[in-house]
């Protein structure tokens, strides 16, 4: 079995992949803000990591990972399109994350395990910015609350950016109660009008950030194996989750890799919806290019690389697909093992270009069970489905597992207060599960035995 080895953001270096569990390696992906179609660019970190989800389920056991990919389902743009359509946000969102399952699902994106709803977890959120303002990270102002990007120590570790720099660059104007420019905001007040939620700074809302940590604390623990979503998540974004979720778990690091894909770009820039140089998903589609063929294109570059959105990169993807998929026709063998030159390029920080020249050498070898094998790990061949009621399998063993970072916080917690007989207990409780502690400057770990 080749060890997988995935660059890690935070160190810059590819890394060996090592997760706490092997019984139950986590993942969680930042999904979609659903208030308009998806954009191809969009599709990248879908289609990416839904690769990688594949790769490790080849490589752990299908029900030994958990994927998380969320939902933001409450945010300022998507109130903007219900107030321009004179509809409930529900309506919106209700709307674009059907159009969003079904899109992926055109891409042969399979749903994660588990794809939690923002607006399914106020409670949690409200919780854990309490927990912040009780560990003085966190301070109420003006109806709003605030994280003093002071409190980590080390905040900026993951973008590499000084925190004077962010205070110098710190957009528009500053609000008059930030006490650091760079705090940012995790619950702010709604509006009779607006959607909020009581909560004990008043009925409002929660910020972006606290969204993405309150959920992976909920659904896969403290600190989860990868973290993964597009390179403009890096800042704010994940820098400010990591902020968020270490100072409310004891510093326990929120991920152990944390990686992101490269823009798709279409004519020199960017593809984005600010920039208005979108082409979205289900355009391509009624195009006539296929859900395969777009995957291939996504595909046919390394996932931290650029990747050029051209009519010629379609043409091109498209041949190859034709010429594959004639091969398959032409023999009716089955799948065979997946080729080992196809797990060690998937291996190799999901070197998918590779994978693409080892398919085309095994049809120049007319191995068609080995192409069969390759292309349905690349997704490339199976049933396409798109519906969140068909979420993947996990054993009960891996959904329950979360209560272990419960226990290692009770015991950090009996440590602070000096209760040494109640933290030697609960290790030896976790000795006894067969889960290892390592305790460090940066807060307190576990992997299986
Ligand atoms: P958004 O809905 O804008 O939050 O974006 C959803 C995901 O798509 C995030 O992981 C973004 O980083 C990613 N993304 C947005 N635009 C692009 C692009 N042009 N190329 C690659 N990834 C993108
Ligand atoms: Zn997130």
């Amino acid at each position: 079995m080749s060890a997988i080895r995935l660059y890690d953001t935070m160190r810059r270096a590819k890394v060996d992949f090592e997760p706490a569990d092997p019984k139950r390696v986590t993942m969680y992906v930042c999904g979609p803000t659903v208030y308009g179609r998806a954009h191809i660019g969009n599709a990248r970190p879908a289609v990416v990591f839904d690769v990688l989800q594949r790769l490790l389920r080849h490589t752990y056991g299908a029900e030994s990972v958990v994927y998380a990919r969320n939902i933001t389902d409450i945010d300022d743009k998507i109130m903007a399109a219900a107030v321009a359509e004179g509809v409930d946000p529900k309506v919106i969102t209700g709307r674009y994350e059907a159009h969003y399952l079904a899109d992926m699902g055109a891409l042969g994106v399979q749903p994660p395990n588990i794809a939690p709803h923002a607006t399914d977890h106020i409670p949690q959120m409200i919780a854990m910015i309490g927990g912040l303002i009780d560990r003085g990270a966190a301070y109420a102002a003006e109806e709003h609350v605030l994280f003093d990007v002071a409190a980590p120590g080390d905040y900026g570790r993951l973008s590499r950016r000084p925190l004077d720099e962010m205070i110098a660059g710190a957009r528009v104007e500053i609000a008059p109660y930030k006490r650091n420019p760079a705090d940012f905001v995790l619950w702010k007040p709604s509006t009779d009008d607006q959607p909020g939620w009581e909560s004990p700074w008043g009925r409002g809302r929660p910020g972006w950030h606290i969204e993405c940590s309150a959920m992976i604390a909920a659904h896969l623990g403290h600190t989860i194996d990868i973290h993964g979503g597009g390179l403009d998540l890096i800042f704010p974004h994940h820098e400010n989750e990591l902020a968020q979720s270490s100072c409310a778990h004891d510093g326990a690091p929120l991920a152990r890799v944390w990686m992101h894909n490269g823009f798709l770009s279409m004519g020199d820039t960017k593809m984005s919806k600010s920039l208005g140089n979108v082409v979205t998903v289900d355009a391509l589609l009624e195009q006539g290019w296929s859900g395969e063929v777009l995957r291939l294109a996504l595909l046919s570059a390394h996932y931290r690389q650029p990747l050029a959105w051209t009519e010629d990169l379609l043409t091109q993807s498209k041949a190859t697909l034709d010429r594959w998929q004639g091969f398959l026709r032409r023999s009716d063998v089955a799948a065979s093992e997946v080729p080992e030159r196809v797990i060690a390029a998937l291996a190799d920080d999901l070197n998918t270009p590779a994978v693409v020249a080892a398919i085309a050498r095994l049809s120049r070898l007319d191995d068609v069970g080995g192409m069969r094998a390759a292309m349905a790990l690349m997704g490339l061949i199976e049933p396409i489905t798109g519906r969140v009621d068909e979420l993947a399998p996990a054993t009960p063993e891996a959904t329950a597992a979360t209560n272990i970072d419960d226990l290692v916080a009770a015991r950090t917690a009996a440590r602070a207060r000096k209760d040494f007989a109640e933290s030697d207990r609960i290790r030896d409780d976790l000795v006894e599960q067969g889960i290892i502690l390592e305790d460090s400057a940066g807060g307190t770990t576990w992997r299986r035995a």
